[in-house]
């Protein structure tokens, strides 16, 4: 008897998907069963994918590292990188003011008087988040799951590897792979839950944001949605096509699983795992994928920038607040810094938007505006957050081929 064979994991997570729509709908009536009883479960994958992720970024940045045996190769990709990541990122947040100021005449002007928001206690000052890149204890960026501060650390250990290896003639880094192997094969086990983990992520947002909530707030969730759409399609598609040789359609439906994931999660970092399997599979070198996917997934925020533009013109013209040229020009300078300073994580996007707005002095109160439904902007931004990761992960090992050749 011939074994039924079980669809694939991106067929199973699209399914899950549009389970979890319908369920979500169906339960829009009844939001607290989908809260404390489906929601739970999608925490529990959330939970273990943040259990692995921190030594799962720390040993794959520092095999990327010691893989290239060269410090000048890992300067040369790293450069080309961090170049590719800020200039999409400008792009970014300039689509998003360009089209909010399209559409601001549409954007009602409110009565403001009620607002009220708490900003969290995270730093949002631009030189506290120049500091805080910077480890002062070794253990305790794991322990605060500091992304930033983990790739600062596993650069240095990883350059520290290669400069010693010279030192003691060729001493291998065998044990730096094997600790790679591992986490991947965690992670991979994990990511098998991944169509119960999109269900129950996905579930409670649609039952908890049913229709009626979306109201007032449908135009500017759109422009944004517009914006993510015109950005994935024009510049990376531009991008992995010219820099990367590859065809765009190719590389959007390879990138489907981790686009689902990621706009079931909300979280760069979660999707991860399943963006580094992607554009494997799409063909990126892996220690170009090792160092670029993780690198991104924490510095890199092209939808996030692309929230903050669209958002700061929308609070201002709920404000009555009407946005100068070099205003404009303030804010694609502090979005594009804010991205990196954005943890790849749910609602991260959100707290930055307090320094994108303070920079160019409007009302930080006005994110109460769009707080209730961050999370729907935040879908969408982490979807072009991760795309924009892995093109580049295509583009360089694209243009890394093209040196050897
Ligand atoms: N959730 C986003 C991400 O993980 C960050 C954000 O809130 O904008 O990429």
């Amino acid at each position: 008897m011939t074994q039924k064979k079980k669809p694939a994991l991106s067929t199973q997570i699209f399914i899950a998907l549009l389970l979890a729509i319908g369920a979500g709908i169906a339960l829009t009536g009844n939001p607290d069963f989908a809260t404390n009883y489906i929601k739970p479960f999608g925490t529990i994958f959330l939970n273990l994918i943040k259990w692995i992720v921190c030594p799962l970024v720390f040993f794959s940045i520092m095999a990327g590292v010691v893989s290239m045996r060269d410090i000048r190769k890992v300067g040369a990709i790293g450069g080309k990188t961090v170049v590719y990541y800020l200039c999409t990122t400008a792009f970014a947040v300039a689509i998003g003011l360009f089209f909010a100021n399209i559409f601001k005449g549409t954007f009602p002007v409110l009565s403001t008087t009620d607002l009220k928001y708490e900003p969290s206690a995270t730093s949002v000052n631009f030189m506290d988040t120049l500091v805080n890149i910077f480890p002062s204890n070794f253990v305790k960026p794991f322990v605060d799951a500091n992304m930033l501060q983990i790739i600062v650390a596993s650069l240095l250990i990883g350059f520290a590897l290669i400069m010693v290896s010279e030192k003691f003639d060729n001493i291998d880094f065998q044990a730096v792979e094997i600790m790679n192997e591992i986490c991947m094969k965690v992670m991979e086990m994990i990511l098998r839950l991944s169509p119960v983990g999109v269900f129950c992520l996905l579930c409670p947002v649609v039952a908890v944001n049913g229709p009626s909530v979306l109201g007032s707030l449908l135009k500017v969730l759109l422009v944004a949605y517009l914006c993510y759409i015109i950005h994935a399609v024009v510049i990376y598609s531009a991008s992995v096509s010219v820099l990367g040789g590859m065809s765009p359609l190719t590389f959007f439906k390879g990138m489907m699983p981790a686009i689902i994931m990621a706009f079931s999660s909300a979280s760069s970092v979660g999707t991860l795992p399943l963006n580094l399997e992607c554009t494997e599979k799409l063909g990126a070198d892996r220690e170009v994928a090792s160092f670029v996917l993780p690198l991104g997934a924490t510095i890199n925020m092209d939808g996030t920038a692309i929230y903050q533009g669209v958002c700061s013109v929308f609070i201002a013209s709920c404000f009555g607040i009407s946005l100068t040229f070099p205003q404009m020009l303030t804010i694609v300078l502090t979005a594009t810094l804010a991205s990196i300073g954005t943890a790849g994580v749910p609602g991260a996007g959100m707290v930055m938007l307090a320094m994108v707005l303070q920079s160019v002095g409007l009302p930080v109160e006005g994110i109460a505006l769009v707080a209730g439904v961050d999370r729907i902007f935040d879908m969408g931004r982490t979807v072009v957050n991760i795309t924009g990761d892995a093109s580049c992960a295509i583009v360089v090992s694209n243009s890394e081929r093209r040196k050897k050749a």
